[in-house]
């Protein structure tokens, strides 16, 4: 007895928090009259403090429901954290809930009432019955104040190292609570491991074709893990690469990176969040130069994309399409560029071409003129968009000397 004691205060002590699961409680969740941020809120803060996030659920006001979530939750993660049902209602049942898991009875925490109490009485009103509950405490929890409403979350040690944590379903109210109390608690437990996370940006490849040049080697990997995501503007490729007991994660992250772009050079155009008129803008800056657009039959997408860009001084969004013919295009660029007076102008025309667009830019620079043809997939807005990045990328590649 005493020495099983023993070995799970050691437990206890030295189990770092590595896994997480989320369980956001709540029956407007299940039957979509809410929609769940919070666990999408908590999974990305989390990934970024190292833990590695191996289940989101989304659970009915239903103490059952909940407490055998908790209770499978448990026996897989190192952590559980809840979001909602922590309210001074009957079917909010968080708190019952972690009782029953831990076979701990609830008790009322003093110092939480009288402070419940005095958020009423400063308003010169009875206080609730019905709110006592927000006051309850079990043995293994402590209080996690909420200074933006009146339901504390509960962080509770279990005898094996793990931890539950509550917290209430407002975003408002959680993420306070979140960076506030339990941010600086996890750091004090040990969390997660050392992450570097890098995304390449890729544009004039498809995301499945990504997949096909990496293969199931990379794309299953557990460490670094690498995923692709198709973006409206780029097709991603993220390296999430933990340290190892041998490795740092920047070097396991670098050697992925070395692999990767083996594959995948041609078509990188940026890293992390840029976007294209931030990566344009620079590239831009770097010659000093200005630029001016013209499109013809894209709605406006190429003046979407880059109206952002400084550098844009004029840009014309034409329904009609100029003749067929390079030549006509290049004519409009430079039309473009001339009546503007910048340095280099840009023309991108649409054509359809059966369920497709077919897409022609025309670049004029100080240093000279270039012409592409480009297949962008499907028709309408999304080829549109799709012609405005063909645009975006032709012009990076000749201010890039490419
Ligand atoms: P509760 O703590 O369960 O009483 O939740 C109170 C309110 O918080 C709900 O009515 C929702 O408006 C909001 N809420 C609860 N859970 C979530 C969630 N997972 N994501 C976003 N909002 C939520
Ligand atoms: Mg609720």
């Amino acid at each position: 007895m005493g020495v099983t004691r023993y070995a799970r205060a050691m437990q206890h002590a030295t189990r770092r928090l590595h896994s997480a699961e989320l369980l956001a409680i709540g029956t407007e969740l299940t039957v979509g009259e809410t929609v769940d941020t919070n666990s999408g809120d908590l999974a990305r803060l989390l990934v970024a403090l190292g833990v590695h996030v191996t289940r989101v659920a989304n659970l009915p006001d239903d103490l059952e429901v909940v407490v055998d979530a908790m209770r499978t939750a448990l026996t897989r993660a190192d952590l559980v954290i809840t979001t909602g049902g922590l309210g001074p209602t009957p079917d909010d049942l968080t708190r019952e809930a972690v009782s029953s898991v831990c076979g701990e009875a609830v008790a009322v925490h003093p110092g939480t009432l009288a402070w419940l109490e005095g958020l009423w009485a400063r308003r010169h009103q009875p206080f609730p019955a019905v709110n006592i509950k927000q006051a309850w405490i079990i043995p293994s929890a402590t209080v996690l104040p909420n200074h933006n409403g009146t339901a504390p979350g509960w962080w509770v040690d279990r005898p094996d190292g793990r931890v539950i944590v509550t917290l209430p379903g407002p975003p408002r109210e959680m993420r306070p609570m979140w960076t506030e109390a339990v941010v600086p608690k996890l750091h004090g437990r040990g969390v997660g491991a050392e992450l570097d996370v890098r995304t390449l940006r890729l544009t004039g490849i498809g995301e499945s074709q990504v997949a096909e040049v990496l293969g199931d080697a990379i794309l299953r990997r557990s460490n670094p893990v690498v995923a692709t995501y198709a973006r409206r503007d780029a097709v991603d490729v993220r390296i999430s690469a933990r340290a190892s007991d041998s490795e740092s994660a920047a070097e396991l992250a670098d050697a992925a990176e070395v692999e990767l772009l083996g594959h995948l050079a041609p078509y990188v155009w940026a890293r992390g969040t840029t976007t294209w008129d931030a990566a344009l803008g620079e590239a831009l800056d770097v010659r000093g130069w200005t630029l001016a657009t013209v499109e013809h039959s894209t709605g406006g997408a190429l003046v979407a994309l880059l109206g952002h860009l400084p550098a844009l001084q004029h840009a014309e969004v034409l329904a009609e399409r100029p003749a067929a013919g390079d030549a006509a295009l290049l004519a409009e660029a430079e039309r473009a560029r001339s009546d503007a007076g910048t340095s280099v102008g840009l023309a991108v025309t649409t054509r359809p071409a059966g369920s497709d667009t077919d897409v022609e830019v025309a670049i004029v620079t100080p240093d000279g003129s270039r012409v592409e043809h480009r297949l962008a997939f499907l028709r309408g807005r999304q080829g549109a968009d799709r012609a405005a990045i063909a645009g975006a990328a032709v012009l990076l590649d000749v201010l890039r000397g490419l």
